[in-house]
């Protein structure tokens, strides 16, 4: 029996193995060499107004001269409204940018950014360019599911200037699946999973706990510990199948660094039960149940204020935990229509990225079964109770970051990145604050468990120059950052006119035309028609 038990389970992680496999997209082409400008000795962007990312408010006119990859110097040059003493200003630089109509910002870090595959039917291009359209300069794969190899190559080729792409972090899911080295079935084979990471270039975990396989606390407990051990970082998304052993607040108690999306963290603040209450008739492969039910879970926490809401929030504010929202992800639940309908699918979407959304029952986050009002309804309310708990941890001090999870339930990439930012400030962030979550704060969870410090995420003498140039105030209105701009009417015409949309994005030192990066997506979608 326990053989059979065993044939099984190794059954189970080659099939997963060879899903895995099956996802694996092929390397991103090389830079060609009109792609991009730079590296520079000496550039300069001159006179632009800086949103430094640190939370401070915007500032200009400043020069900010930056040499090689790095940020040499951010000087203020005069001031608003008055022609600029040209004494007061830097020496030239071998290439300049006028930047006396832009705002600068840090270059963006996506923290849950998975690049996509053959289940979307993207390539790395597309979804690189997508990023990078958008500001992404940094991007945490949270998984790893081309393999870690895959995503260690590309890190690779992307830090070495080789192709079009943001920094990418490889986590890695912990799931058997993704070594050969057996069931990750003791505390012992978790720890060697977790060295094998170490070794083979990952830079964190995302422990699914639940799902297939579900870990025993035990094993949970060990991987964190090695986790620390290695200097790796820790998320995790504790699914239905294994929260009601391990919550967020007891894996924050094991050391764990932060989580995604919002799993096990209502389940944290139960008070008046301990298990979510599930209909009767619930299948967690039935991903209408799982979401609908998803909807239906916070208003069974505890509600804000109450006792047991300021206890776990006090609890994971000491551990200095952090949270990844990730709100957009699960926009369509609160309305289908929106997420379906949203302009940029018709140029940007690949056919077979749409098939991939639409209803089905196996593709993951299809669960347009049978969506009613009551759903959406119910997802609303859902989503107030998530925002403000949200909210309420970074007034008291906890670190929020952006995370999109784009390539499923028609989130597309670089495009719902910006609109995690909406959602932030729908939630009560100030425009300031979502600024520095996307940025600063991005870029510290990042650094944490390494040990270092940041060495990105502000515009700022000494950081790597990863810098996002928009002619249009962000801060008045993120919908500006969306490669299709903001409507606005113009009233000399009369007419209705787009604005912004990033005009350059900076990663490495090297200025990249973002309206460019999409003309090359709108182009790459129009072949697949
Ligand atoms: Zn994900």
């Amino acid at each position: 029996m326990k053989t059979l038990f065993a044939l099984l389970l190794s059954l189970l992680a080659s099939v997963t193995a060879l899903a895995q496999d099956q996802n694996r997209q092929p390397y991103a082409p090389d830079r060609r060499p009109d792609e991009g400008a730079g590296p520079f000795r000496r550039l300069i962007i001159r006179g632009a107004t800086v949103v430094d990312g640190s939370g401070a408010p915007p500032i200009g006119p400043m020069d900010i001269v930056i040499e090689g990859n790095r940020i040499k110097e951010v000087r203020t040059v005069g001031y608003p409204k008055v022609a600029i003493d040209p004494k007061r200003r830097p020496d030239k630089g071998d290439y300049e940018i006028d930047g006396s109509k832009m705002y600068v910002l840090p270059g963006f870090v996506d923290m849950h950014g998975h690049p996509g595959g053959t289940e979307q039917g993207t390539t790395a291009e597309y979804v690189f360019k997508l990023w990078l359209a958008h500001g992404v300069t940094t991007v945490r794969d949270p998984g790893s599911g081309n393999g870690l190899d895959w995503t260690v190559h590309e890190r690779d080729r992307s830090a070495r200037n080789q192709i079009v792409a943001p920094r990418l972090v490889p986590y890695v899911f912990t799931a058997g699946s993704m070594w050969d080295g057996g069931a990750i079935d003791s505390p012992e084979q978790a720890r060697k999973f977790v060295q094998w990471v170490a070794k083979n270039g990952g830079a964190g975990l995302k422990i699914i706990g639940g799902g297939d396989p579900v870990y025993d606390p035990d094993i949970l407990a060990a991987m964190i510990d090695e986790a620390k051990k290695l200097k790796l970082g820790t998320t995790t998304h504790l699914s239905q199948m294994g929260v009601a052993r391990m919550n967020v607040l007891q894996a924050a108690r094991l050391g764990l660094d932060g989580m995604e999306h919002w799993y096990g963290l209502p389940e944290s603040l139960f008070d008046a039960r301990s298990i979510q209450d599930y209909p009767a008739d619930y299948n967690y492969l039935d991903e209408q149940h799982r979401f609908g039910g998803a909807g239906r879970l916070w208003k069974q926490a505890a509600p804000p204020g109450s006792p047991k809401w300021n206890a776990v929030m006090d609890e994971l504010l000491k551990l200095g935990f952090d949270l990844d929202p990730t709100f957009t992800i699960y926009e369509a639940s609160r309305d289908l229509m929106r997420a379906m309908r949203a302009e940029w699918h018709e140029r940007y979407t690949l056919p077979s990225l749409w098939k991939w959304y639409e209803p089905s029952r196996q593709a993951h986050g299809s669960y347009w079964f049978d969506w009613t009002t009551a759903d959406e309804i119910e997802w609303k309310n859902n989503y107030r109770l998530w925002m403000t708990f949200v909210n309420e941890y970074k007034n008291r001090g906890g670190r929020v970051t952006t995370g999109s999870d784009s390539g499923y339930i028609y989130k597309l990439y670089g495009f719902d990145y910006i609109r995690e930012l909406e959602l932030l400030q729908e939630a009560g962030f100030h425009p300031l604050e979502v600024i520095r979550a996307a940025t600063f704060h991005g870029a510290e969870a990042l650094a944490e468990p390494t040990g270092k410090k940041p060495e990105l995420g502000l515009v700022r003498a000494g950081m790597l120059a990863d810098l996002v140039l928009v002619e249009a105030n962000p801060v008045a209105n993120l919908k500006v950052l969306y490669g299709t701009g903001a409507i606005r009417v113009n009233d000399e015409t009369g007419k209705a006119e787009r604005v912004g949309g990033v005009k350059y994005v900076v990663k490495d030192g090297i200025v990249y035309d973002a309206k460019q990066l999409l003309a090359d997506v709108e182009r790459l979608v129009a072949a697949k028609k």
